[in-house]
């Protein structure tokens, strides 16, 4: 596993293990391994990009790092006619693969990240809060 997915692992894990002290990190760290890593093609979808715009803090850092000619260091001089893969970012889709950039620098993955895993994880509270 490349390190940078690690790094992105280790964020969210901390994240959801803060977020809800009550469950056992080993359920936490389960879906999130199965939601990043196991099966994000199941979870994902380009929709999700496009309803969520407001996750990009359009900081440029995916075009920096693309070391792309039409990044003028602060944003795109060609913004109408970039390519698909540009407007998809952070989802990705190679062949039948489908999922999600995980990178610890690009908020919009890190929330989308937290939005999917956080809905996968609502179920075992609700459940937990039952009584018996
Ligand atoms: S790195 Fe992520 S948050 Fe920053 S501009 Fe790119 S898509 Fe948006
Ligand atoms: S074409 Fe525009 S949006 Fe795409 S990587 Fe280059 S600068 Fe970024």
């Amino acid at each position: 596993m490349p390190f940078s997915d690690i790094q992105f692992i280790k964020f969210i894990l901390k994240f959801f293990n803060d977020k809800y002290p009550q469950l056992s990190i080993d359920l936490i760290s389960d879906i999130i391994e199965e939601t990043l890593i196991g099966a994000p093609n199941l979870f994902f979808t380009r929709e999700m990009v496009l309803d969520n715009p407001d996750f990009c803090l359009k900081c440029g850092f995916c075009c920096r790092e693309l070391e792309c000619s039409n990044f003028n260091g602060e944003s795109c001089d060609d913004y109408e006619n970039r390519s698909k893969v540009c407007r998809d970012y952070p989802f990705y889709e190679i062949g039948f693969d489908t999922g999600i950039s995980l990178d610890v620098q690009c908020n919009f993955s890190i929330k989308l990240a937290e939005m999917v895993i956080d809905k996968r994880i609502k179920p075992y509270i609700d459940f937990d809060s039952y009584e018996i």
